[in-house]
């Protein structure tokens, strides 16, 4: 059955309808709303999705000079070291949800410091033992090696149960406490009080798994990149 976009008018094809909870979309509005096409409407309101498509289908503001980008890294953030400016990227695949691409002038950057839970330097996380020369007791090396977050092993109730990770919400054991990384990030602290900051670990990973050694490099490449440039 055809219809009419509720957010833009253009007419709508029984194939390439989009159903939110109060209307429907087209192909082309919401592919702009589902940032291309990677998430659902179905339990979004006609009102949400308005806000999200007008958002969205903004051009990114670039500034005078525009934007060449002559470096990247990972998926956080590109660099145009010509005109001073830097762009922070969605991240979307480790954040979770998607933010539009933003770009600043280094001169708006005041200062920027490595965030991480438990709080340490960049020179404390970079001693932590790689290998796992932590008293683990045996139930956790029977444990399948692919278990590289942390959570994993929590959720595992063979693992709690013999006890090999004592873990409530909000506590780690002493023992974790030297092993497991909760949250990585760079924040950075811009002229008029604005803030933002760059994940790069979301969530508890062990020291000596590959995503933390891997999260740590970002963190040093983001924070050299920015050290160059202010
Ligand atoms: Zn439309």
């Amino acid at each position: 059955m055809a219809g009419t976009c509720d957010i833009c008018g253009n007419k709508t094809g029984f194939l390439n309808q989009f159903r939110c909870q109060d209307g429907i979309l087209c192909k082309d509005c919401y592919k702009i709303v589902s940032n291309h096409y990677s998430s659902t409407i179905a339990g979004s309101s006609l009102t949400e999705l308005k806000k999200i498509h007008a958002r969205n289908s903004r051009p990114i503001e670039l500034g005078e000079d525009g934007f060449c980008i002559t470096k990247k890294i990972g998926t956080f953030l590109l660099l145009d070291q010509k005109n001073h400016k830097f762009c922070l990227l969605s991240n979307q695949q480790i954040t979770g949800t998607y933010t539009r691409p933003e770009i600043f002038r280094f001169e708006q950057l005041e200062r920027y410091e490595l965030l991480s839970e438990p709080a340490l330097t960049f020179d404390q996380l970079a001693a932590l033992p790689a290998s796992k020369n932590v008293k683990e007791n045996s139930a956790l090396q029977d444990s399948p090696p692919a278990a590289d977050r942390i959570s994993d092993i929590f959720h595992s109730a063979a693992v709690r149960s013999r006890g090999a990770f004592c873990v409530s919400q909000n506590e780690i054991s002493c023992d974790t406490r030297k092993t497991v990384i909760r949250k990585l990030a760079v924040q950075l602290h811009l002229t008029n009080g604005l803030s933002r900051e760059i994940l790069i670990i979301p969530s508890p990973v062990r020291v000596s798994s590959l995503a933390f050694r891997q999260g740590l490099k970002s963190a040093e490449e983001i924070m050299n990149a920015f050290k160059t440039q202010t």
